[in-house]
């Protein structure tokens, strides 16, 4: 039987790290951080035709995200990212 060192359980940690590391980095984190401070926002309508924000207003706070103006519901929902 292998002798647990420092050394295997180092190397099972790093294996399982690598496993379970989320996929790739996407273009905007979806949460409340990238929406404030990492966005320019407009007044506009949301592109989402299933949105929850803009139905029945005129203007909402929204930020071009892949190339599509979306409310922060929307954005926070991930909406577009794939
Ligand atoms: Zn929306």
């Amino acid at each position: 039987m292998k002798e647990v060192t420092t050394d295997l359980l180092n190397e099972v940690l790093a294996a399982k790290e690598v496993k379970s590391s989320p996929r790739k980095k996407k273009e905007a984190a979806r949460d409340f951080d990238t929406w404030f401070f990492g966005l320019d926002h407009t007044y506009g309508k949301c592109e989402n035709p299933d949105c929850i924000d803009t139905r029945g207003k005129v203007e909402v706070m929204t930020a071009l995200v892949r190339e599509h103006r979306m409310c922060r519901f929307c954005f926070l929902g991930g909406w577009l990212d794939a």
